[in-house]
C-alpha cells in the first residue's frame, strides 16, 4: 500500500487511517464522512425490511443525491443485487444512459465494494468511489466472501477513478455486528 496516500483522522479517541489513490483532499473526506455516516444510520431501516446490510448512494457534482439503494439479494432473489449494482442500474435508468462518465458522479457505499461491484463501478463511468468499512472487516464479521481484487486502487487510478476508503469504519463494523447478532441472513452460494 506504499503507493497510496493515507491520512490519520481522529475518531472517538482513536485514529482512523483513511486511504486513497490520490493525494488526500480533506474537503472530499469531510463530505464522505457525513454521507457515509448518514447511510450507516439508515441501514437498519433497510435490513428490517429484508435487505442485506449494505447501502449505496450516488451523488452529482453539486452534492445532490441522485439515487440511494440497499442490497436486495434475498428479498428480490438475485445474487447480483448488491447495493452498488442497484444504485448504478437505477441511476442509468433515471438518466437514460449506459455511460455515467459525462455526469461526473460519485458513489458512496457503507462497505468496500466486492469483486462484482468493483467491476460494475468500473464499467459505469462513475468518477469517484468512497467506501466505509473494509472487505477484510466485512468478511471477519459476517462470513461473506468479498472475492479478490488485485491492485484495484492502482487499476482504478489508471482509469481515472478516485477511491477513498476506510471512512467511519467503526460505525460500519457496528452495523454489521448488529446484523449478525440479530440472526439475519448471510446469503452466499454453497461450496
Ligand atoms: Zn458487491
Amino acid at each position: 500500500m506504499s503507493r497510496f496516500f493515507s491520512l490519520l483522522f481522529p475518531q472517538k479517541g482513536k485514529e482512523t487511517k483513511i486511504i486513497s489513490n490520490e493525494k488526500i483532499d480533506e474537503n472530499k473526506v469531510r463530505t464522505a464522512r457525513q454521507i457515509i455516516t448518514d447511510l450507516q444510520k439508515d441501514l437498519p431501516n433497510y435490513t428490517n425490511q429484508g435487505c442485506g446490510p449494505f447501502v449505496a448512494a450516488i451523488f452529482d457534482s453539486n452534492g445532490e443525491m441522485l439515487v440511494k439503494t440497499a442490497n436486495s439479494v434475498v428479498n428480490e432473489c438475485c445474487s447480483n443485487n448488491h447495493a452498488e449494482v442497484n444504485a448504478i442500474k437505477e441511476a442509468e435508468k433515471k438518466l437514460g444512459t449506459y455511460n455515467l462518465a459525462p455526469y461526473n458522479l460519485r458513489i458512496y457505499v457503507t462497505a468496500e465494494p466486492c469483486i462484482m461491484c468493483t467491476g460494475a463501478i468500473m464499467f459505469s463511468g462513475i468518477r469517484e468511489l468512497y467506501y466505509g468499512v473494509s472487505s477484510k472487516t466485512v468478511e471477519k464479521i459476517t462470513g461473506f466472501d468479498e472475492g479478490f481484487k488485485p491492485d484495484w486502487f492502482e487499476e482504478f487510478k489508471k482509469r481515472g477513478i478516485t477511491v477513498y476508503g476506510n471512512i467511519e469504519p467503526e460505525l460500519g463494523a457496528n452495523e454489521l455486528n448488529e446484523y449478525v447478532k440479530e440472526g439475519k441472513i448471510i446469503y452466499k452460494p454453497t461450496r
